[in-house]
């Protein structure tokens, strides 16, 4: 294929890809932005294969088919509840890419390569495969924190900044082992740094945990971009650096917002594990009330309270998701809505699993934008609000990380209903939320409990309101 030609889709790749991130920057232009995004890597993939393959099409081919298909079924197969452990598990395989990538550049490199452009090719490929295996495992380890095959407290060993320090330095040494080396193959230095990445992915996630997950999702989206980057400066392909930036600098961008609506510092959430620290203080610990104090309400009560009510604020959060109730909390805010009750949704930035989550459920249940606010929008109206509804949420709305100051999620801003005049915890239990804090919102004076199924009981609250 015609250079000009290829050079030209990549430029309209690169536009796409652009104009897909800011598609997605609004839930009203998302869908057009998913859009731009896959014409843009149809074009990138198919100019590509057409325009450098010269050999092994066919094998290639097989992979892109067997790939979409099993890709296509994940896809289709996996639950809203389930996205971000899918999108964990893609970050993995984005990183595991990278290193292949790299290794196989480091097996067969260009003999033609001598002095410092031996040089610059050989640290591009280190640092490439260097992200990718830190990417790959620390995603693995991500994954498998949040479909709860492992436990999602942080794992703290002894004299952890230390081990990272030691892995850091060996990484190094074995940096300038390599451009030493590279010229005839190199493979020690590489072997060794491979394991000390992946050995650094798994422990830097396996220290993070509890609420401040989220960080670590993001940090990985980032990681992911960097790692593709890097495969592009091997491979010497524009459009791959171009993407990888796109991705790595968003998802940093991502990472501190993150950060930022959490309250945290990105440094401290990396290698501070703040909320490690905490997780076994006093705030973690034990019952944030007395048995007594919980007053529960069943659903005709709810009902009751919700068509009484002049100012309704909506709360979904994670358990919303588990029990697909999207759907009947919209019904709902039609019906209250009809009836001239002004209804609001409060969202938090960290509510569900990933960002984003609850708007997403919001926007397929066809929740109108314009009565979705962020948590600073409304936080400072709850006093004019009569009835709150949480529904599935614990850690978004725990007075304990502004009460108790050695919560694991001290310092974390909260979604505030207490302030408002009656508050109802839709939830199955007392049991806690992500982070493994007891909430002391449940046992408030102003709080009714609903427990059961949040679906279940919306559907109730539905029949009395209808
Ligand atoms: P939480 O996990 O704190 O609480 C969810 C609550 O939903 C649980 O306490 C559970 O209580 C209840 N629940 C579960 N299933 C149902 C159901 N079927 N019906 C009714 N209730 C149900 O979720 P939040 O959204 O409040 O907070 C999100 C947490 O996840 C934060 O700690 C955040 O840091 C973390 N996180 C967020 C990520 C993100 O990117 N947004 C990524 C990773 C972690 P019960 O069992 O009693 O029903």
């Amino acid at each position: 294929m015609n250079e000009g030609i290829i050079t030209a889709s990549y430029i309209a790749a690169s536009a796409l890809f652009i104009m897909a991130l800011g598609g997605l920057a609004h839930q009203e232009s998302a869908r057009r932005g998913n859009f731009y995004g896959m014409l843009g890597m149809g074009i990138a993939v198919v100019v590509t294969i057409i325009g450098f393959v010269e050999n092994n099409e066919f094998m290639l081919i097989a992979g892109i088919v067997v790939g979409s298909i099993i890709g296509y079924i994940l896809a289709k197969r996996v639950e809203m509840t389930q996205m971000p452990e899918l999108v964990a598990v893609l970050h993995s395989l984005v990183g595991l890419a990278a290193v292949f990538v790299g290794w196989a550049n480091a097996l067969e490199h260009d003999p033609a390569l001598t002095g410092i452009a031996l040089s610059i090719h050989a640290v591009e490929t280190y640092i490439g495969i260097m992200i990718g295996a830190l990417t790959f495992s620390g995603s693995v380890m991500a994954y498998l924190k949040l479909s709860g095959k492992v436990g999602g407290k942080p794992l703290h060993i002894p004299g952890r900044h230390l081990f990272n320090i030691v892995l850091g330095l060996i990484a190094l040494y074995f940096m300038l082992q390599y451009m030493d080396t590279a010229a005839t193959g190199g493979v020690l230095a590489l072997t060794i740094m491979t394991i000390v990445a992946l050995i650094f992915g798994i422990h830097m996630v396996a220290a993070i945990g509890g609420a401040d997950m989220p960080v670590v999702v993001s940090m990985l989206n980032s990681y992911s971009g960097w790692a593709a980057a890097a495969m592009g400066f091997m491979l010497g392909n524009d459009l791959l650096i171009v993407v990888g930036a796109l991705v790595g600098s968003s998802g940093a961008i991502l990472s501190y917002i993150m950060c930022k609506a959490m309250n945290r510092k990105f440094f401290n959430v990396i290698f501070g594990g703040i909320g490690s620290k905490k997780a076994g203080g006093a705030g973690a610990a034990g019952p944030a009330g007395n048995a007594e104090d919980i007053r529960s309400v069943e659903s005709d009560e709810a009902a009751d309270m919700l068509l009484n009510a002049k100012e309704v604020m909506i709360l979904p959060g994670y358990g919303m998701a588990v029990a697909q109730a999207q759907h009947t909390v919209f019904e709902i805010t039609k019906k209250l809505r009809d009836k001239g009750i002004n209804v609001r949704f409060g969202i938090h930035p960290v509510a569900g699993r990933m960002p984003g989550h609850m708007n997403v459920l919001l926007a397929e249940a066809k929740v109108p934008y314009d009565i979705v606010y962020e948590m600073e929008e409304i936080n400072e109206d709850f006093p004019n609000v009569d009835v709150s509804i949480v529904i599935g949420a614990n850690d978004i709305v725990n007075p304990a990380a502004q009460e108790v100051p050695d919560s694991p999620i001290a310092g974390m801003p909260v979604l505030e209903p207490w302030n408002g005049k009656q508050t109802i915890v839709m939830k199955r239990s007392m049991g806690t939320g992500y982070a493994g804090v007891d909430n002391p919102l449940f046992y408030k004076e102003n709080t009714r409990m609903l427990f059961g199924d949040a679906k279940e009981r919306l559907d109730q609250i539905l029949k009395v309101i209808g």
